[in-house]
C-alpha cells in the first residue's frame, strides 16, 4: 500500500478526503491524546451515511474493533477496521460537540465545534449535509457504568498510534480533530493536538 494523500489537521480543525472502494484511511493521533470525529457519506448520495445505531445493532456491540465493518443508515458496510495500534477505545454513542454543548459547559462567546466543522468541511467538498449524523468518535474514551450511566473520560491513545479502515464503497470522509478544551474529551490538560489523515491504495 502506498500513501496517496496525507493531511495534517490542527487540533480543533477539520478536513475532508474522497476515497474509493478498496482504499484505506489511517487516522493517527500525532502528538498524543486527541479525539477525531469521523463521518462517512456515500460519494454519490449524501443521504446515505455512516450510522452509529445501524452499526451497533448490526454488530451487537457498542463500538467496532479490528475485523468489524461500520454500516450505513441503509445497513450496508461502508468501512472495515483493518488495524488499530491504539488501545481500541473508540466511541459510537456520543453526539458531536456543537455550539450549545459549549454554552451548557459555561463557555461564553464563539467556540469551534465538531458539528460546525462537519458543515464547513461539507461546504469545502461541494457536498450537502442533509442532517448531522452521529460521528464515529475515534480515540474517544466513554465509560459505561453498571448503573447504565456514561461518562467521557481522558483518551488512552498515545502519540503515533492509529486506526486504519478500508473503504467498502466510494466515500466522502470528514474528520474533525475535536476542539473540546473544557471537558476531559481530549485529556485533562485542556489542550487539543493534531491528527494525521492518510489515504493508502495498492
Ligand atoms: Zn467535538
Amino acid at each position: 500500500m502506498n500513501v496517496k494523500e496525507q493531511i495534517k489537521i490542527g487540533g480543533g480543525d477539520y478536513a475532508y478526503m474522497k476515497i474509493n472502494a478498496g482504499e484505506h484511511i489511517r487516522i493517527t493521533a500525532l502528538e498524543g491524546p486527541q479525539v477525531a470525529d469521523l463521518w462517512a457519506f456515500d460519494a454519490s448520495d449524501t443521504n446515505i451515511f455512516l450510522s452509529a445505531e445501524h452499526t451497533r445493532s448490526t454488530l451487537e456491540k457498542l463500538t467496532p474493533s479490528v475485523g468489524d465493518a461500520l454500516y450505513s443508515n441503509r445497513r450496508h458496510a461502508m468501512l472495515t477496521v483493518m488495524d488499530d495500534t491504539s488501545p481500541g477505545t473508540h466511541d459510537f454513542l456520543m453526539s458531536a460537540c456543537d455550539p450549545r454543548r459549549y454554552e451548557l459547559l459555561g463557555h461564553e462567546g464563539y467556540h469551534k465545534s465538531c458539528a460546525e466543522n462537519l458543515y464547513k468541511a461539507m461546504d469545502d467538498a461541494g457536498a450537502t449535509a442533509h442532517e448531522l449524523p452521529s460521528p464515529f468518535n475515534t480515540f474517544q474514551n466513554v465509560k459505561v457504568r453498571n448503573d447504565k450511566s456514561i461518562a467521557i473520560i481522558p483518551p488512552k491513545v498515545k502519540a503515533g498510534q492509529y486506526i486504519e479502515m478500508r473503504a467498502e464503497s466510494d466515500l466522502l470522509i470528514i474528520i474533525s480533530a475535536c476542539p473540546m478544551d473544557i471537558a476531559d474529551t481530549n485529556g485533562p490538560d485542556g489542550k487539543t493536538r493534531p491528527i494525521q489523515l492518510q489515504k493508502f491504495s495498492q
